[in-house]
């Protein structure tokens, strides 16, 4: 059986319907947030199922996020963490940082969760500070696409071994992976992937749900 135009169409349908069973609250956090004048490019709810899984399965005490938005990603993130387990979220945009703070409230994970103002590639040095090398059993990347490179030289140290390296938009966003090249942030991500699958500490796989989500383990 081979992937038609229709079939991809009817695939995405049931991927969402079958697995992205959102609940009440993620239901409505990005109905709220596009009202609020948010960017509507949040990651989906199967795709939410998908972070919080694979963060259960590493029994993540330690995540870091770039790139919040309104919350939603971090979220499903921190349902995922082990108890007693924290999230750190990086932000740029100081509008989508209080929703989101405040989405982390209501959401009832405040507690795990820090959002930290500013810039990745600015703020990460001093948390790479902070926490250490291999202190981080899951890293998402999903601020600038361009920058993804970056943000691996920037993190691969902190990853444990075990430790997942997961990012989103790893096959499309206004581009698709298969474009040809041109656009920077497409040629950026596809130079990432290229990267990361060929690295040998890490064992990498990409998931073809919504623009593509990117899953490396740290191996050891
Ligand atoms: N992870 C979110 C979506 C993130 S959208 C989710 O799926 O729910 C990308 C976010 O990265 C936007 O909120 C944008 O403001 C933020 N951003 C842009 N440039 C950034 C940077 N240099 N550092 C950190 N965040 C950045
Ligand atoms: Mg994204």
């Amino acid at each position: 059986m081979t992937m038609t135009p229709d079939r991809w169409r009817g695939t995405c349908d049931y991927l969402g319907d079958v697995f992205g069973r959102p609940d009440p609250f993620m239901a409505t956090l990005m109905p709220r947030a596009r009202a609020a004048g948010l960017p509507d490019i949040a990651i989906s709810a199967d795709v939410g199922r998908l972070l919080l899984l694979l963060t259960r399965t590493t029994r993540a005490r330690r995540a870091l996020e770039l790139g919040t938005l309104a919350g939603y990603s971090g979220i499903w993130i921190a349902r995922g963490l082990a108890a007693g387990g924290r999230l750190i979220t990086i932000e740029a945009d100081p509008k989508h940082a209080a929703f989101a703070r405040q989405a982390f409230a209501d959401a009832g994970v405040s507690d795990r969760v820090t959002l930290r103002d500013g810039k990745a590639l600015e703020v990460l040095p001093a948390i790479a500070r902070e926490l250490g090398p291999a202190s981080l059993d899951v890293v998402f990347f999903d601020a600038l696409k361009h920058e993804y490179e970056a943000y691996f030289e920037a993190t691969v140290d902190l990853i444990a071994p075990g430790g997942l390296l997961l990012a989103d938009n790893a096959l499309g966003s206004r581009w698709w992976i298969t474009d040809p090249p041109g656009d920077p942030s497409r040629d950026a991500v596809d130079r990432f992937n290229r990267r990361i699958a060929s690295d040998d500490r890490f064992d990498t796989a990409c998931v073809p749900i919504r623009e593509g989500v990117l899953i490396a383990r740290r191996k050891g």
